[in-house]
């Protein structure tokens, strides 16, 4: 059984084919400058290579290239798409409305829309996406939404509820409702088989790190608080985003700069973070071979990034009063030994105990702490995509 999977944004389409039968990928591919030009970029799992420049002013146009690219092009890998079952979408905003993945039908079609108003730059597009995705592959094929934020419904109120008036959250539905929920449950469940105690009631910390980052804390598989908030800007530092701080500080900056709330965003979503103190660049490979030829400005960016991580892994230990096993994922997660080693040197206090030369290995699923660590330290390499495609599995099962 075939599923495809796509990841649609305003200008762009993400998607793979994966096989279920035993979860390997087909193919991936990737549609850009949706709107404004057009290109893809499509690979099969045995190396053959699709790329073309084609006018693509809708998604549709898109579709249909990925449809040329998947069956007719030189990397070709399936004869016709009557060969996939279903067609799973990643949804970022699902609000308190959806607590699971969903068949999509008209009804859910509009609410997503209707979520559009606290995910404005992905709700709508993922809409127009799904109806051109309709349109080119008809009615007939299942199609799923899969919710960012899903995972995250079983936060209690206490974890979820701002200090706020709380009119703006009756008015308005303004609370926590974190994101990366998809790549956390993947991760955090993985984590729960490999450390493989199902008697004991398993306290879960998972670290996305990533050009976006969170940090989620879960009890046997259940999400009870995370760090990214009303929107991915809250947490801690991430390659643009500033994470939290004090909202002061902005309307201070907004009236001295003479800045509108849509500028301040701006500032706070791309051009803070990583980027905005290290001036260097938001990817984390940049600011690490900068900081080692003595960038000084790149160097407290690294400190700064590691020790709010530090203090979120332990607000969580609080929260659940203990923690039984910790992973990290993510680009930065998987490949930054450097971060997981600063990281972990800080959570001694656990007996927490690592190995450096198992912490050194790059690239796979390991087990990082020793044998007599107190808590289960692993690198789980994320997949958010097989995920989404197990979901869209099971709800047309
Ligand atoms: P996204 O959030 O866009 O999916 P990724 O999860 O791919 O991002 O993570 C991208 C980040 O991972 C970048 O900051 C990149 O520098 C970092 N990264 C990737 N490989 C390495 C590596 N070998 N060492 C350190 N950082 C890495």
């Amino acid at each position: 059984m075939k599923i495809f999977v796509v990841n649609a944004g305003s200008s762009s389409l993400k998607y793979q084919l994966i096989d279920m039968e035993n979860e390997t990928v087909l193919a991936k591919g990737l549609c850009e400058r949706i709107g404004v030009s057009g290109s893809i970029t499509h690979k099969a799992a045995d190396g053959r290579e699709y790329n073309a420049e084609t006018a693509m002013p809708t998604h549709s146009e898109a579709f249909e290239t990925v449809v040329y690219a998947m069956t007719k092009s030189d990397a070709k890998v399936i004869d016709s798409f009557d060969e996939i079952s279903a067609i799973g979408h990643r949804v970022v905003q699902g609000g308190s409305i959806f607590k699971e993945s969903c068949i999509i039908t008209d009804d859910v079609l509009e609410k997503i829309d209707e979520l559009g108003a606290l995910a404005p730059l992905h709700n709508p597009a993922h809409v127009l996406a799904i109806r051109a995705c309709i349109k080119t592959f008809g009615s007939d094929i299942p199609q799923v939404a899969v919710f960012d934020t899903s995972f995250h419904q079983t936060m209690p109120a206490k974890a979820y509820m701002f200090p706020l008036p709380y009119e703006y959250y009756e008015k308005y539905g303004v609370r926590k409702y974190g994101a990366h929920g998809t790549s956390h449950r993947f991760v955090g469940n993985r984590l729960i088989e490999l450390v493989n105690k199902p008697e004991k009631e398993l306290k879960v910390i998972t670290c996305h790190l990533g050009n976006g980052c969170s940090i989620t804390a879960n009890i046997n598989g259940a999400c009870v608080d995370t760090s990214m908030g009303f929107t991915p800007l809250d947490g801690f530092m991430m390659g643009t985003r500033t994470g939290t701080l004090d909202p002061s500080a902005l309307t201070f900056i907004a009236e001295k700069e003479n800045l509108t709330p849509a500028q301040i965003n701006d500032i706070c979503n791309k051009k803070s973070g990583m980027l905005g103190v290290s001036g260097v660049s938001n990817d984390n490979r940049d600011i690490l071979a900068a900081a080692n030829s003595g960038n000084e400005r790149a160097y407290l960016a690294l400190r700064m990034q590691r020790y709010q991580i530090i203090k979120f892994i332990g607000s969580y230990v609080a929260a659940m009063n203990g923690v039984d096993a910790i992973a990290f994922t993510g680009g930065i997660g998987e490949n930054d030994a450097g971060l997981r080693e600063e990281i972990c040197a800080n959570l001694t206090y656990l007996g927490l105990e690592i190995d450096p030369e198992l912490n050194a290995q790059r690239g796979k699923e390991i087990k990082i702490s020793t044998p007599k660590s107190a808590v289960d330290v692993y690198v789980v390499p994320t997949n958010e995509e097989l995920a989404i495609a197990r979901d869209t599995l099971a709800l047309i099962s």
